[in-house]
């Protein structure tokens, strides 16, 4: 399979001529090869995105909403066919990938179509004067997204552009391109279909530092939404600067997870268990320091032990199948490197850590078992750097107080989740944990309309329901003398 570039409706060859592999975590083997493009790509797929925009900021908010509908309609009739590409790209669970990721790619694309139906803005009487607000598009955008949820990810951020009237040039991560190659063509399509400028969707693939930094740097793109790691965050947020763009970054995260000793514990093992190892532990949600009370630490351990060791890795296309293979080689062996430090540090390692014996074809694939480490001081680097894989710190406390004090003892301030029948407790905790998203006896639940993102190192600004319009729109007051 070849990946070529897209922009102004049509793939376009790396204008290099040099190309990139695209492997199958799960076993190694080649899937794809990918353009590599560069800021001679950034440029005319910036110029043609910018000329598509300016005929679809003239598009009333309805016909927008229709787009963005037939977009999902079209990703839901593909779906099982996306699904099955995202599970071979990033080595994630089939099962997961029909459950969560082509499902939510769907989703936000009706939500967003649904929220532009009913978006409002305010109206300020003054008595004398009128003052009322417009929403105007920014222009281009860019949006650059990381390997773990790739279609989930940047429908989450196209279908808001799109409804705000942008136009976007997507950089999806080099190791996962192909479901937002497949997902620009269907807008492509769609725009056909409905007679709607076509070419609102580009599409430039190359690596972080090559396309990634032209398009962060093109002074012609008005915003830049970016997921992905703490340290390229930073990168971004600087080559941003300088141009004054419009900035959202979603960052890492090393999100506790606090079990009382009045917690309902099946639900709490349960939630701790999926919150440590959903997508291999590469979700910036995922829960991987557990905090547990220590009255119940013995119990709670015991337990968490055995629903990791029930993971066993193997085929991601298996129905059976609920731990995949990491993202690469590479990455596993990042991991790795984190588990010969945390036995430096003093951890001791409850389960896994091991690579699995798997059979032909997936022996090359980049599998680790789910690992649950104890014994780690909360300042040794593996208590709080993230890590990004099937791996979670185990750490007790007494009180309150202490839980705290552990919970917010980290640079990120992503999400928590809290595990306690006393509900003034979770009052207390909701407002006290230095994060963005609290959950209480639940973990990952998502409603699209709610605040999305972090505080500390893990992210600026918010997206989701308005604060996504809001991202994407300039917001311009009109004040009436009456
Ligand atoms: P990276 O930060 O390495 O990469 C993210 C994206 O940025 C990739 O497309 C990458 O391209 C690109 N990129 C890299 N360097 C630059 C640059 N200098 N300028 C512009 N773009 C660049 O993250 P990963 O892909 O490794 O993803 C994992 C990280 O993402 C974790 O830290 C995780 O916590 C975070 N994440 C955060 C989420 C959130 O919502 N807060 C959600 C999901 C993940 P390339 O791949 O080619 O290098």
């Amino acid at each position: 399979m070849k990946l070529l570039h897209r922009w102004g409706g049509k793939d376009r060859e790396p204008l290099t001529g040099e190309w990139l592999e695209d492997r199958e975590p799960a076993t190694g083997r080649l899937l794809a090869r990918i353009a590599r493009g560069g800021a001679a790509e950034i440029e005319a797929a910036v110029a043609s995105a910018a000329a598509a925009q300016r005929e679809w900021a003239e598009v009333p908010p309805p016909r927008r909403a229709e787009l963005l509908e037939r977009v999902a309609d079209r990703l839901e009739a593909e779906s099982e066919d996306l699904a099955a590409l995202e599970s071979r790209d990033t080595g994630k669970p089939l099962t997961l990938a029909r459950t969560v990721d082509v499902p939510r790619a769907v989703e936000n694309f009706r939500f967003f179509a649904s929220a532009l139906r009913q978006d409002q803005t305010p109206c300020h009487a003054m008595g004398d004067a009128l003052n009322y607000s417009l929403r105007r598009p920014l222009g281009v955008v860019g949006l650059i997204t990381p390997w773990n949820l790739p279609l989930y990810l940047l429908s989450w951020k196209l279908a808001p552009a799109l409804a705000m009237g942008n136009a976007a040039v997507a950089k999806p991560s080099e190791l996962t391109p192909c479901t937002a190659g497949r997902l620009a063509k269907i807008v492509d399509r769609a725009c056909a279909a409905l007679e709607l400028p076509v070419g609102i969707f580009a599409l430039v693939h190359g690596l972080g530092a090559e396309a990634g930094e032209a398009l962060v740097e093109h002074p012609g793109v008005r915003g830049i939404s970016f997921t992905g790691g703490t340290v390229t965050g930073a990168r971004v947020a600087a080559a941003a600067a300088p141009h004054c763009k419009k900035l959202s970054l979603e960052l890492g995260g090393k999100n506790p997870t606090l079990v009382f000793a009045d917690a309902d514990l099946d639900a709490a093992v349960d939630g701790a268990a999926r919150a440590a190892f959903l997508n291999q532990g590469q979700i910036c949600l995922c829960g991987s320091r557990i905090l547990v009370q220590d009255s119940i630490y013995p119990a709670f351990e015991e337990r968490l032990v055995a629903a990791a060791r029930v993971l066993t890795p193997g085929d991601p296309a298996a129905p059976g199948t609920r731990m995949g293979s990491l993202i690469s080689p590479a990455h596993r062996d990042e991991v790795e490197g984190y588990l010969r430090l945390a036995r430096e540090e003093g951890g001791r390692i409850l389960c896994g850590g091991r690579r699995p014996e798997l059979p032909q074809p997936w022996r090359n694939g980049a599998f680790l078992e789910a690992t649950l480490i104890e014994g780690l001081a909360p300042d040794s680097r593996c208590a709080r750097e993230e890590i990004f894989g099937p791996v979670a710190t185990l750490h007790p406390f007494r009180d309150e107080s202490e839980a705290l004090a552990l919970a917010n003892g980290v640079d990120y301030g992503l999400s928590a989740s809290l595990w306690t029948r006393d509900l003034e407790r979770a009052h207390r905790f909701a407002a006290a944990l230095e994060c963005g998203m609290v959950w209480v006896n639940t973990w990952l639940k998502r409603d699209l309309r709610v605040p999305f993102g972090g505080s500390k190192r893990s992210g600026v600004g918010r997206e989701g329901g308005h604060w996504s319009l809001d991202f994407y729109s300039e917001i311009r007051n009109v004040c009436i003398q009456l």
